[in-house]
């Protein structure tokens, strides 16, 4: 489902903007004078990885340091650069990090030892962002007070969409270009097709807030939860929604069940599960086994 990329378009606009409450950063750059830069979290290159390149070459070509592109990206964090992946580049080197609920910007500089104003200008002069880009700071798995990013960051998303261990729910229909099923036709799979029958329980994967929950458009039923640091998940083509907007879910909820509601890209009954994160273009699909299907077989290649 959503081959077209007009209407994945539309419908990151339409979530993107007019719902839900990890929408700070938009809201924020509308109030932001004119005398500053916009946020640098704005200002970051999408780069597609080609072949031959490596996290280093990449790295080099922007002028930064692999640990930078690390940090922004976690699927870079084994230290490979997985070919047509899509990565975040920023302007300069430096973290990413997110405030705790209490903290405001002048905290988070004394703790990584930064000038408040040059944190505050770097930053749009948000009067209480909730994410900030920290210049001139090293990611590292380790280094950051408190917990490491990468354990944070799995931590966030360790959850599973349906009640089944992972190696009994193949893949019916990968993410990203191919042969659609239904139509013959070359689209965009904005995210995973999971086997599993009409009626099947599905789990929120992370803790989060629910976003949106109804119908929309090729989604048919459809819920979106948002999670920490900027990450979101997509649960289409449901049978029952269990969830209302504003929702705190935990993970492992039980959310709505699985269905063949709107436009769904297979004919076998399967959920259409969707990973996202949120950039200065909306949100973007990622591929949602970089960040918790790794190990699902895939008995029929052919359907991608
Ligand atoms: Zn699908």
């Amino acid at each position: 489902m959503i081959l077209a990329k007009y209407s994945t378009l539309l419908i990151t606009t339409l979530l993107g903007i007019g719902l839900g409450g990890g929408f700070s950063l938009a809201r924020a750059q509308e109030r932001t004078p004119s005398v500053c830069p916009p946020p640098v979290l704005s200002r970051l290159v999408r780069h597609r990885v080609s072949a031959g390149e490596t996290l280093e070459s990449i790295a080099r070509a922007y002028n930064l340091i692999p640990a930078t592109l690390m940090g922004l990206n976690p699927v870079l964090r084994s230290g490979k650069a997985p070919v047509g992946t899509e990565i975040l580049v920023p302007p300069f080197n430096g973290i990413r990090v997110e405030l705790g609920s209490n903290q405001s910007w002048r905290e988070v500089a004394k703790q990584y030892g930064v000038r408040p104003d040059a944190l505050y200008e770097v930053n749009g002069c948000q009067s209480a962002p909730k994410v900030v880009f920290i210049p001139g700071v090293n990611w590292s798995p380790v280094a950051s007070p408190g917990q490491s990013p990468s354990t944070q960051f799995t931590r966030i998303l360790a959850g599973y969409p349906l009640p089944m261990q992972p190696s009994q729910s193949a893949i019916l229909l990968s993410y990203g270009w191919g042969v659609q099923p239904t139509t013959g036709e070359v689209g965009f799979h904005s995210g995973v097709d999971l086997a599993a029958p009409v009626g099947t329980q599905v789990l929120a994967v992370g803790d989060g807030t629910v976003a949106f929950a109804g119908n929309q458009g090729a989604y048919g039923q459809l819920i979106v939860i948002n999670h920490r640091e900027g990450l979101q998940t997509r649960y289409a083509q449901l049978g029952s929604i269990q969830v209302k907007v504003g929702q705190v879910v935990k993970q492992g909820q039980v959310i709505g069940t699985t269905g063949t509601s709107g436009r769904p890209s297979l004919t076998q009954p399967h959920l259409h599960f969707e990973v996202r994160s949120r950039s200065s273009l909306g949100w973007v699909a990622e591929n949602p086994e970089t960040y918790l299907l790794q190990n699902i077989p895939r008995p029929n290649q052919a359907t991608r």
